[in-house]
């Protein structure tokens, strides 16, 4: 294979996963920190994912997004999973996420 300068009519890929995140969601606290928020591990006990979506809350408290967080997730309804704005999603599927304290 050739290799020389990139095909300008190529995507540039890099700029792709900043397209599929949310703008409104830009500067948030919890990037590099994803598997804190996931909603369930594998074979993961309840009390550790319990302590670990704490650890992702707590990240959550100092976020400069949170009240457009909590909006991203209220739109994205059941489809939001795992910790966001500061709450476990899992346990309140099918209700609205209570807004983050401080939101107008
Ligand atoms: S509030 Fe929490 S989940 Fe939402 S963007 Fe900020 S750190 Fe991430």
């Amino acid at each position: 294979m050739a290799r020389g300068r990139p095909n300008s009519a190529a995507p540039d890929i890099r700029a792709l996963p900043a397209d599929l995140a949310d703008p409104r969601l830009t500067g948030a606290a919890c990037v590099g920190h994803a598997a804190l928020f996931d909603a369930e591990h594998d074979d993961e006990p309840r009390q550790d994912r319990n302590a670990r979506h704490r650890d992702a809350a707590d990240i959550c408290q100092g976020c400069p997004v949170l009240v457009a967080c909590h909006t991203v997730a209220a739109e994205l309804g059941t489809h939001a999973a795992g910790v966001w704005a500061g709450r476990a999603q899992r346990a309140r599927r099918g209700r609205p996420p209570r807004p983050p304290p401080g939101a107008p």
